[in-house]
């Protein structure tokens, strides 16, 4: 049986921070050394996409500007067979403006709202300073604790709805709101996340997780991701986190 995957970008002329595209580049790599065929849609502004079109989703991050040029199609056009999409299992990855777009609403640092989709029950708050800074989570997957290298850059804090969980817990870094400690959040097969940089280039867990979870509901649950080797990806994760313990220890000498 010869597996494919339909991965759609959507935004990616408007959404695309810090190398965002990376983690599309990451899914598609690590389906096709495993003989998986893969097909990338972009869906930006005007393209049409139904529900059954794709087996993964990205949303990428972007600047409060180009969040307000794709709100309006992303609410009123994509808005209902998104939707349906996360309701039915397929697999997404938002990233920061992404992310905060899947939520109620992102309110700016200067108090002018943005009406994002609603489709999960977060809401975002700007401030004038930025959470700027190379970050470390940890994840529980297969009865694992991970840790995972990241980089975050927003202004926006977002605040979980009730019984909304969360994806990974905050290590080093501010992660959703620089209080609770949290980053993220996963509702069924979607998963928000503030880090960029790439994500998934250097966490080949959460990229082999996604890949999972989209060809066990394409394929069936008995569907078993073939074995690849993480030496690469461990390499450039493990460089990551000595850099961000080793900067730390500098300052605080
Ligand atoms: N504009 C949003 C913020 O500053 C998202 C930024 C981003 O995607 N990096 O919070």
């Amino acid at each position: 049986m010869q597996e494919k995957l339909v991965i759609g970008h959507f935004y990616p002329d408007l959404l695309n921070l810090y190398g965002d595209r990376g983690n599309v580049l990451a899914l598609m790599r690590r389906a096709q050394l495993r003989g998986i065929e893969v097909e990338v849609r972009r869906i930006s502004i005007g393209d049409n996409v139904s529900n059954g079109d794709i087996d993964i989703g990205f949303i990428g991050g972007g600047q409060d500007c180009e969040q307000n040029i794709m709100a309006d199609d992303m609410r009123n056009v994509k808005g209902e067979v998104i939707k349906q999409m996360i309701e039915d299992g397929v697999v997404f990855l938002t990233v920061c403006g992404g992310y905060q777009m899947l939520g109620r609403y992102y309110e700016e640092h200067d108090g002018k709202r943005i009406e994002c989709l609603g489709a999960l029950p977060h809401y975002t708050k700007g401030e004038k300073d930025r959470f700027i800074n190379d970050t470390i989570y940890e994840i529980e997957t297969d009865g694992q604790t991970v840790t995972v290298a990241g980089f975050e850059n927003h202004s926006g804090r977002t605040y979980l709805g009730e019984g909304q969980k969360p994806f990974m817990k905050v290590i080093k870094g501010h992660g959703n709101n620089g209080e609770d400690g949290y980053e993220g959040t996963r509702y069924k097969n979607t998963f928000g996340t503030y880090s960029h940089g790439s994500l998934l280039p250097k966490n080949p867990v959460i990229t082999d997780m996604l890949l999972s979870l989209a060809l066990k509901r394409k394929y069936g649950e008995d569907y078993e991701l073939p074995e690849l080797s993480t030496e690469t990806e461990d390499l450039a994760r493990k460089q990551a986190i000595d850099y961000i313990n080793g900067k730390e220890g500098k300052a605080s000498q």
